[in-house]
Parts: C-alpha cells; structure tokens; sequence
C-alpha cells in the first residue's frame, strides 16, 4: 500500500500549514492553556447539542453558558458500547450513517475503493478491538489535521528540518490495511525533504528485516511490539539499519523495548499514546521525561474503577477523556481503559504540559480466575521483561494458568522462567497455577490491524 493521492497530498499541506501554529501552543503560559479550555469546551458542548440528537439529549438541562471543567463530574459518561449503538445519532453530519460506514470499511477491505475519503470529509477507520467491542469512527478533514499536529509538533521544534542534513527516509512500519488509522497518521512527516517508506507491521519477520536492510531508513516509526522486535532484530545482528529517530505508538511501550532500542541503536524511543476515538493524548519529546498530556485538546480525568478522580497508581483503572476538538462523533467523558499514570514535576524542555510516566497496559486485560482472583498483566511483565534472552513475548490466559509464547533470543531457562511466573501467581492468590512456556517464531497479531496483543483473557 501506497499512501498517495491529491486529496491526500493537500492534506498533508494543510498539517503541515497548521503545525508552526502547533509548536507555538508548546511555549503557552498555565492561564493561555486553561483560557483554551475553557473556551473550547463550551464551544465542543454547544455544537454537541446542536447538531447530534443523542448528545442534545444528554445535555438538555444543561447551562452551558457558563460550564466548566469544574462541572463535568455532573455529566454522564459514555462508553464504545454507547457509541457502537447509539452511532447515527451521535454523529453530527446526517449524511454519515454507521451502515454508511461500514460499507465504506468493506469497500476498502476487498479494495472495491481506494478513495481514502467518504464524501472527500471523511477518513473512516475500525478499532482492533483489543477489549472485545469493535468500533468504527470517523476523522473529519479538520480532525485529521488536529490529531497530526499534536502527533508531530514536539518533533518539529525539537529537530527542526532545517537543522537536519544528509538523506532522510522515514520506515513507517504500520497497519496492513487502510480501514486502521496509524499508517494514516504516522506517515506523517515534519520535514518536507524526507522520503517514507511504509512496511506492513504484519509481514513475516524475515521479510520486514530483509526489506528495512535494503531501504536502510534513517527514522524509524512503528508499533511498540515491532519496534521491539526490531531492536532485538538489530542487536542479533540481522538487522543492520542506523535509525537516528525512532518513535513508537499504538500499543503500550514495554520498559524492556526502550533499554532493547538504546542498545541496538544508541537513541531514546519517542514514545506515543493515543487512541482513534479522542486521537494524541500523550507524546514524547526529545527530553525524555515522560509523555506530554495533549491537555490543549483534550481534557482527561483520570479515575478508578467507580469513576472517582484518584492520583494512585494502583487505584486507576481508566481515563474519562473530553475531547475539544473532535466534532464528527462528539466525545464527552469518553470512557478509556487505558491505564495512565501521570508523573510529578515539568519537562526540562519547559513546555506546560504535564507528564504521563507510563501506560500500564488496559485495565480490562486483566485475568479473571475461579474464586474471584484478578491477575493484573504485570504480574506477567516483570519475570518476562527482565530476561535478556527473552524478545518478545505473548500470555494467553488457560482455566488454570497461562500459556506464555516467547520469542527468545538467546538461551532461555525455561523451567526457571516457569518456577519464576508459578511464583509470582501463586503470591496474587492463584491456587496451584499451570504454567506452560512455548519458545516459538512468531507471535500472534490482530487480522485487520497487524496489532500485537500482548496479554489475552481467557473469554467465557
Ligand atoms: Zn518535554
């Protein structure tokens, strides 16, 4: 797949038009940042009313006039769930329909369009799915170009194009098909003189190897388990590419994956955090202190599992996400489960935004066993992720235990591995777990998105 077309090229000159506008919002004061919240959130909520009947509903009653922040505990909260059924009246323009739209996902599947837009609007995208819901969602033309600024604007005040010389070739290694965002929006560039590459996420490792070898890239962009994987390619000595920037997005960033990319390639990962629904909410930037909330687009509470705000790590189980820009499907206290933990203190590069320290995963990735046990991923995470030999690695949850794949990459004491696993279940309450360890080639990934899906719940 090629991303190009005219629509798609004016598109890119209007990111690209946007983004000095972007960089600027990095030098914002506290007040500029909490007047443009203020300001877009009642514009977002009275457009909201206006124009989808679902939404009007939802706020009737609801003075928006003089509404703040401070007042969105008084809304309710909405889910995918709510969106998937509730579709063609939560969106804003009548025209969009979700029979229209997934009509458009099909076309595209069996190549019957290669339009990338719906009425030249509408860049129309279905989730993966990883918590077991499907959801189709739609970016508008502005939309897009919102979510690429917040996307790429800390790389372009940090590596400026015209400080860069020499050639430059952006990998993009993303989604197999055109129904996924990512490769839509990680071919992004910020430099109007480098060359993308796109690999597909999915393609056998052999072959990705062998085709970034001969495109021999200079950036590097792609999901955190490939990227991993990647690394731990080069550091076999398989891969043999020099990318001076390498950034990660899609699925959480594992600690393991940035000490692998340090080794293999002597950089720091930019990492990012977002989701279709409600676009960029966290980006990396060259100082590496963290991720950078989007808090000029969107606003996020951070809550536990009653919907309480709460700052301890242990106690968060999702994020309630007002987004004050998107206007195609209105998203209010959006519920996602991603498990944000922010992190004390400012940048040293002095922008406003607050920090994310990591993404630990989704709370409902969690194992629920007999007895009412709930083994939480990291359990997992801290036995496998330290092993050196261990690249990658993937846990299907078993009635009793879990069945772990790992992708070595030297020798693995697997009965030590398994002792270690057997342990850790045992001390969280899990009665005589069984534990099975398979040294395999490849992974499992998502069919529509290539996404690897790291930890998988026993469905019942
Ligand atoms: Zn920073």
């Amino acid at each position: 797949m090629r991303l190009d077309s005219p629509r798609r090229r004016r598109h890119l000159a209007d990111v690209a038009a946007r983004l000095p506008e972007h960089v600027a919002r990095l030098s914002w004061s506290a007040s500029r940042l909490r007047e443009e919240r203020q300001t877009r959130l009642r514009e977002m909520l009275t457009f909201a009313a206006e124009k989808s009947p679902w939404h009007a509903e939802r706020l009737a009653g609801v003075d928006i006039a003089t509404f703040t922040e401070a007042d969105l505990p008084s809304l309710p909260l909405m889910t995918k769930t709510d969106v998937m059924s509730n579709w063609d009246r939560v969106v804003t323009d009548r025209r969009l329909t979700l029979a229209g739209a997934d009509a458009n996902i099909t076309a595209k599947l069996r190549g019957e369009t290669t339009a990338y837009y719906l009425f030249d609007e509408y860049q129309i995208f279905a989730t993966g799915g990883s918590s077991g819901t499907r959801g189709v969602f739609a970016w508008s033309w502005e939309e897009f170009v919102q979510i690429s600024c917040a996307t790429c604007r800390y790389q372009l005040r940090d590596r400026p194009p015209e400080s860069l010389s020499g050639r430059r070739m952006m990998a993009v290694v993303e989604a197999g098909e055109m129904v996924h965002g990512s490769a839509f929006l990680f071919a992004v560039s910020t430099d109007p003189d480098e060359e993308i590459a796109w690999f597909p996420a999915d393609s056998p490792t052999d072959k990705l190897v062998a085709a970034l070898n001969e495109a021999q890239p200079t950036h590097l962009v792609g999901y955190s388990s490939t990227v991993e994987l990647l690394a731990g390619e080069a550091l076999a000595g398989r891969l043999s590419i020099k990318p001076a920037f390498v950034a990660t997005n899609s699925e959480p960033l594992m600690p393991e994956a940035r000490v692998a990319v340090r080794e293999a390639w002597g950089v720091e990962v930019n990492n990012t955090w977002g989701s279709v629904e409600v676009g960029m909410l966290g980006v990396e930037c060259d100082f590496h202190s963290g991720m950078h909330w989007s808090d000029d687009l969107a606003i996020c509470e951070i809550v536990d599992k009653d919907n309480q705000p709460t700052t301890d790590p242990d106690k968060i189980e999702k994020l309630l996400v007002t987004s004050l820009y998107c206007r195609t499907l209105p998203m209010i206290r959006y519920e996602l489960t991603d498990i944000a933990v922010p992190l004390e203190g400012a940048c040293g590069c002095g922008a406003i935004y607050p920090l994310i320290g990591e993404i630990r995963g989704r709370s409902d990735d969690a194992f629920k066993y007999a007895g009412d046990v709930l083994i939480h991923p990291m359990v997992f995470r801290t036995p496998l992720g330290q092993d050196p030999a261990i690249e990658q690695y993937q846990v299907h949850q078993t009635e009793r235990g879990a069945d772990v794949g790992v992708i070595a990459r030297g020798t693995v004491d697997v009965e030590r591995l398994r002792g270690d696993i057997v342990d850790a279940l045992q001390s969280r309450g899990l009665d005589q777990p069984e534990v099975t360890i398979r040294l395999v080639d490849t992974l499992e990934h998502h069919k529509e998105t290539g996404k690897m899906k790291r930890f998988i719940p026993l469905r019942t």
